[in-house]
């Protein structure tokens, strides 16, 4: 049969995307459809899949398990937040860690996860791993959702200078039924359904060999009831943390407030701006005799002072200073989201934006403004 085949198909396989990416874009898709918070991924080997996956906004807590230290470590630095994150923190928190340690073994740092991927993984597992791969990926892990892919031999007839494994770490490569049966027996053991896909088509009229990547997505039947089951599990810890990376993020006060603090000075800037650009297109005809009337700045304020008290009624002039009420500044759609509610606004600014006596508008400053600029 694999004979034959080969005899049949002259032509060269090439996947596009290539293989691999086929595969980390067949989790992204199923991370957008079941929209799992926190994220495990099981031989996570050079780290590009979690890389991607920290993209994913739904994805909250994200971590690798590789046995092999050297293989994490080449582009594990990926993985931390870049500038761009503090400067613009972003409103879900992410927390991204990296552990060596084997799937055969238990680890109480796996435990919580909503789905677990295991990306050309089993097929690199001795004999006795994989024996115990079911009952601590399934057992104790038990997440909702569990993906598994692995090469599908039936496929290898196809691929040039295959002659056995595709790669020389393999322990097996299973065929179709070889692979189905196993996930059934799990899947059965351990209460779960499973649906059998892949990725990596094969050419027109080969079809029967199926896919070259074959994948088992097995979604956990019974929900479970999270907290006893984990405090249930008491193991000890055998896996060694080697990264971790928290990402800034508006969850957390600090951030927020920093965050609150730019939009409103920026909110005060803006209105306070338009304010001042409005009073000179209204007193556009003084630039023909510019020399004669140009403002001082108390003139301007003046002017200024008249406009705002009888276009606006929101913000007030004083002097050189612009007072803006801090119910305008919460109406812009960025800071209200930001604070949520009126309260939040006036404790977060407290004590870091100048305000007047009794605390209900912003105070700015146009000369130090129009010195600056
Ligand atoms: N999942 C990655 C991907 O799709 O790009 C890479 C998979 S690589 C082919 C297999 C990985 O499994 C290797 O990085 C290897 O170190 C890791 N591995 C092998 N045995 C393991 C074990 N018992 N526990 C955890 N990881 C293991």
């Amino acid at each position: 049969m694999d004979k034959n085949l080969k005899e049949q198909f002259t032509g060269v396989i090439e996947f596009t995307p290539p293989l691999y990416k086929q595969r980390y874009q067949f989790i992204k898709d199923l991370v957008g459809k079941y929209k799992p918070k926190k994220v495990a991924d099981i031989g996570c080997a050079d780290c590009t899949l979690l890389w991607m996956l920290k993209f994913c906004s739904c994805i909250e807590v994200l971590a690798g398990v590789d046995i092999c230290l050297s293989v994490m470590k080449k582009k594990m630095h990926m993985l931390g937040p870049l500038p761009v994150d503090y400067l613009r923190p972003s409103a879900r928190s992410l927390t991204v860690t990296l552990h060596q340690g084997s799937v055969a073994q238990k680890d109480p740092c796996m435990l919580g996860f909503d789905l677990v991927t295991c990306i050309e993984l089993i097929e690199h597992l001795e004999e006795p791993e994989l024996q115990k791969f079911p009952e601590v990926v399934f057992g104790f892990m038990a997440p909702s959702i569990v993906v598994i892919s692995t090469p599908n031999s039936e496929f290898n007839p196809l691929l040039p200078g295959v002659t056995s494994f595709r790669h020389p770490d393999h322990k097996f490569e299973w065929n179709r039924v070889q692979f189905q049966s196993w996930a059934l027996e799990i899947a059965r053991d351990y209460d779960y359904s499973v649906e059998f896909t892949g990725v990596g088509e094969p050419p027109t009229g080969m079809e029967d060999v199926g896919f070259c990547t074959q994948i088992g997505v097995f979604i956990r039947k019974n929900p479970q009831t999270s907290e006893f089951t984990q405090s249930d599990k008491t193991t000890e810890a055998v896996y060694k943390m080697v990264f971790k990376a928290v990402y800034p993020s508006l969850k957390d006060e600090k951030y927020l407030q920093n965050a609150v603090v730019s939009e409103v000075i920026f909110t005060a800037q803006s209105i306070t701006q338009s304010l001042l650009d409005r009073s000179v297109s209204e007193h556009g005809e003084c630039s023909e005799r510019k020399s004669k009337c140009q403002p001082s700045m108390n003139r301007f304020s003046e002017d200024l002072g008249k406009l705002v008290v009888e276009k606006s009624k929101e913000a007030f002039v004083n002097g050189n200073v612009v007072y803006i009420p801090l119910t305008t500044i919460f109406s812009f759609p960025r800071v209200n989201q930001l604070c949520a509610t009126f309260e939040k606004l006036c404790k977060l600014i407290s004590g870091k934006v100048t305000l007047n006596s009794d605390g209900s508008a912003v105070m700015f400053n146009t000369e130090h403004e129009n010195k600056e600029n």
